[in-house]
């Protein structure tokens, strides 16, 4: 990697040579000062000019970065685009461009070891220093051999031809710990990205990094290891650690055998569906027809269903093995109306109408306390960046579609800072159908922002509420907008045929495809 020699930093005339008083800084325009810089970086313009992605940047082309206008600037083997922080700069702009085009990591140290730079500049974060391939070590006779750094042939023919280039991973021990890191080269990596199996030491890691793209590392382990790992996201490096607790303290000379598909990056229908046998551990009634399902998931699995997706449940029935989608939510709407007694993150709960004539829901039912059922990777396209700065969300469900709308509300009501109304739409056959009715009313008295309506197509002659089916007339009613400008989103889930006729009539009602997210299979 690059280095400047470090006595050159500060230059002898420089302002930030240390004086008696310490380090002289530059005076700066107005409207360049560090609260003005944290402005511009909260802004959401694109700082890097690489539209959010990550890349691996080689020598070469770090060095042809050295312009005011396009400089960019390696700081302990991150790559930053400094061109936009140049006036922001209290040491002034050619104290930065010394280190333009280059490694600038001993200046930096030098003169600014203390600041938390990985912060200031994390919007300026291009990638990092593209590492040589290294030669692999043989562990084993006769099998590949994985280091973390080896040149990826069964890749090159399966990555998209434009877009991300793939993630790549490396890894590194200590005396009692295994550390694999995925460098995704994506931003906006968090825990629920990525889904980790650690079965008879074969370790399986599957990485959404985009839309329907997988990142892939499947590894048959070189040693044993303890079955509890844990996973860390590094959101705004794209960097992601699985840290093993090695079963024995010895120093592994490799990280272990590559099975299939390691090391790949590849559309997601190729992976294929990736199950874990998940324990019953409860079930409870919630209306006449409809249970609220517990499953655990194995220890050594890391899993978050993201927000809006569903997972596939598999059974045996009858000897075949039926495969049906299903929508985890959390255990309540309401974190007070019940102690959670549960670890997080270990517990997957769904809400599940049971149909007497179906043929997967009543297998399900008799399953006992204790017994195993199948559970796949997350899938499903909606994503929370949808909701970014909606104030008014508007959730149109049916029946059972209620489910993704549990993860859209709670996510609402805790993250959406610009959220002014949520209201939700539930249509349902009678009264007894509707799931979590009482919840939903104490969250609406709780919450002022909450708002709820019950439509029912076959009440009891008592309801006063709505009734009928999804029309022009009801929608134009509950759309109400908080103000006449304000961001609105829509979601949509049921029966088809209810989604489908719902979506229709909101482009009537002139809301855009991307006000509208339609949960479908
Ligand atoms: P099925 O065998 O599919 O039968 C269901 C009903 O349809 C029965 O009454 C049956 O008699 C009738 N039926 C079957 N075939 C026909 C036919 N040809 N003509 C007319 N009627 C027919 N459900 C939930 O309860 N909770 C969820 O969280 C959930 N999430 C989902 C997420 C997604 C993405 C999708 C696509 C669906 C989701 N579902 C959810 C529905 C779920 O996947 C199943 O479809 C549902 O549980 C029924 O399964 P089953 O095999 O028991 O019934
Ligand atoms: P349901 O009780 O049969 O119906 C709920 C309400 O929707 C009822 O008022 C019903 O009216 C109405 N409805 C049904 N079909 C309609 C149509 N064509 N137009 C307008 N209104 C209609 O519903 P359910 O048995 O719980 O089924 C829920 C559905 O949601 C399932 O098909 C399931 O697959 C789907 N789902 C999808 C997802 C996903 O993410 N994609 C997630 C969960 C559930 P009527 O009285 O006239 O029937």
């Amino acid at each position: 990697m690059l280095n400047v020699p470090s006595q050159a930093f500060p230059a002898p005339g420089s302002q930030q040579r240390v004086a008696s008083q310490g380090r002289s800084k530059v005076p700066l325009k107005q409207g360049r000062s560090l609260m003005d810089w944290i402005r511009l970086t909260r802004s959401g313009k694109d700082l890097t000019g690489l539209k959010g992605r990550l890349i691996d940047v080689t020598e070469e082309e770090l060095k042809t970065h050295n312009k005011k206008d396009d400089c960019w600037i390696c700081i302990r083997g991150l790559v930053y685009n400094v061109s936009p922080y140049m006036e922001y700069h209290p040491g002034g702009e050619d104290e930065l461009m010394r280190a333009a085009g280059a490694d600038g990591t001993d200046l930096f140290n030098e003169v600014h070891r203390w600041v938390n730079y990985e912060s200031m500049l994390k919007e300026c974060l291009v990638g990092r220093m593209a590492m040589k391939p290294a030669v692999p070590k043989d562990c084993h006779e006769g099998k590949r051999v994985l280091n973390g750094m080896l040149p990826k042939s069964q890749v090159t023919d399966t990555l998209p031809k434009e877009g991300p280039s793939s993630p790549s991973y490396d890894w590194f021990q200590t005396e009692s710990s295994v550390t694999i890191v995925i460098y995704t080269k994506q931003k906006n990596i968090n825990l629920d990205s990525v889904v980790v199996d650690l079965q008879d030491d074969i370790l399986r890691a599957e990485l959404a990094v985009i839309k329907d793209h997988s990142y892939l590392i499947h590894i048959e382990l070189s040693h044993e290891v303890q079955e509890n790992f844990s996973v860390r996201a590094i959101e705004n490096v794209g960097k992601v650690d699985i840290v093993l607790q090695k079963r024995e303290n010895i120093s592994w000379k490799c990280l272990g055998h590559p099975l299939e598909k390691h090391d790949s990056f590849i559309p997601k229908k190729d992976t294929g569906l990736y199950y874990r046998k998940c324990q019953l551990i409860s079930k409870e009634d919630v209306t006449h027809d409809t249970r609220l399902f517990c499953l655990m998931l194995p220890p050594s699995t890391h899993l978050q269903v993201p927000v809006g997706q569903h997972v596939y449940l598999k059974l045996s029935v009858t000897g075949a093995e039926i495969v049906k989608p299903y929508t985890p939510v959390s255990e309540s709407l309401l974190s007070d109306f019940k102690e959670p007694v549960l670890p997080p993150n270990k517990y997957i709960y769904f809400l599940i109408k049971i149909y007497p004539d179906g043929l997967f829901t009543p297998e399900l039912d008799r399953l006992q306390i204790g017994d195993f059922v199948s559970v796949s990777s997350p899938e499903g396209n909606f994503k929370v960046s949808k909701l970014q700065d909606v104030e008014d969300l508007f959730l149109l469900a049916a029946g059972t579609g209620f489910t993704p709308m549990v993860n859209v509300l709670n996510y609402a009501l805790t993250s959406m800072s610009s959220l002014r109304k949520v209201k939700l739409m539930f249509f349902n056959k009678t009264e007894d159908d509707i799931i979590w009715r009482c919840q939903l009313e104490k969250l609406a008295l709780k919450d002022k922002r909450v708002d709820v309506e019950f439509v029912l197509s076959a009440p009891s002659s008592e309801w006063s509420g709505k009734q009928g089916h999804v029309s022009p007339a009801l929608l134009s009613e509950f759309l109400q907008r908080s103000s006449e400008n304000s961001r609105v989103f829509l979601c949509i889930c049921g029966p088809t045929p209810f989604t489908d006729e719902g979506i229709r009539l909101l482009h009537d009602l002139n809301f855009s495809t991307d006000e509208i997210h339609g949960f479908t299979a």
